[in-house]
């Protein structure tokens, strides 16, 4: 279901809450451009025109769409949501190829959709995902939107996604896509825990008033800490790994069994076949940051610590 949630004047969240999840996309109307952040809407193209036009809301003004990333439930009505408006749609060049064909999201969805192709479809399918969509214009790092009576800065994050970006309006509220505080998830093939690590840094330096999301409620209190606990929750992991290896889960393949950083409860076999496959890549990564420095090795296909050795 859709719902219109005033922020301030000038931003909007519209919110599709589902049973366990919300998605949050976001409009914000400066007197220069009207700007719609993310389209990852589940609803039928019937209910999204309804609920424009029961709310009022005159898209034809949407000048610009960003992606925070290409996610489908961030950029999944994309193609729909340009049919309706002249907006040009940005997003950072190394997330461009997954929304603009389905190549391009199967790369970068990585080899579940090879080995479980049916799977994967099942999920565009719930997606009402409609295929690609030419993107018009790449942003980078620190471009700025001039909105007239705002100022909208782009802060390239890549690591949950490669591509990954927020915007920052007047210093203070940031857009935030998947780097708000939802769970954390490095687990496509193309992801970056060592990126993903450095953005939670930049994040933490910034001096924010308010956290506007992909799926959670607005944060106002408390930011910083937040994205602290969010960096020690994330560095944490190694420590468990090693402690792990050390008790004889000394294999990739015993780690991910465990499941320690994408819980794998789910009763549908599609969610499971995608809950494994984001540890397996998860782990992976935690593995060969700890060889890289230098705190494991990997000896015939066993792991050692290596001040065990
Ligand atoms: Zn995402």
């Amino acid at each position: 279901m859709l719902e219109l949630i005033k922020i301030n004047d000038s931003i909007y969240k519209i919110e599709t809450k589902l049973r366990f999840i919300s998605m949050n996309n976001y409009l914000i109307f400066g007197s220069n451009h009207t700007i719609l952040i993310d389209t990852g809407f589940v609803s039928s193209k019937k209910e999204i025109l309804r609920f424009f036009e029961k709310n009022k809301i005159d898209i034809s003004k949407i000048d610009i769409i960003l992606n925070t990333h290409c996610h489908l439930d961030h950029s999944g009505k994309n193609k729909f949501m340009k049919s309706l408006t002249k907006a040009k749609l940005m997003i950072h060049e190394k997330d461009r190829a997954a929304v603009e064909s389905i190549d391009g999201l199967k790369k970068q969805a990585g080899s579940f959709a090879d080995e479980f192709e049916e799977y994967w479809k099942q999920r565009l399918k719930w997606w009402n995902f409609e295929g690609g969509c030419k993107v018009d214009k790449t942003i980078i790092d620190n471009e700025i939107f001039d909105l007239g009576n705002h100022i909208l800065k782009v802060i390239f994050s890549p690591g949950h996604t490669l591509g990954h970006c927020c915007f920052l309006l007047d210093e203070k509220i940031l857009f935030a896509g998947d780097m708000g505080f939802e769970s954390l998830w490095y687990g496509n093939a193309r992801a970056s825990l060592l990126d993903y690590i450095n953005t939670y840094q930049r994040l933490i330096s910034l001096n924010l008033k308010m956290v506007l999301s992909g799926h959670l409620d607005p944060v106002e209190e408390g930011i910083k800490e937040k994205y602290k606990s969010r960096l020690s929750q994330l560095l944490d992991r190694d420590n468990k790994i090693l402690n792990l290896i050390e008790n004889g889960h000394n294999t990739l393949e015993k780690l991910v069994k465990l499941h320690i950083t994408v819980k794998n409860r789910s009763t549908n076999l599609a969610d499971r076949l995608w809950q494994d496959y984001g540890e397996k890549n998860q782990i992976s990564q935690h593995l060969d940051k700890l060889e890289h420095e230098g705190k494991i090795i990997k000896s015939q296909d066993k792991l050692v610590i290596k001040n065990n050795m």
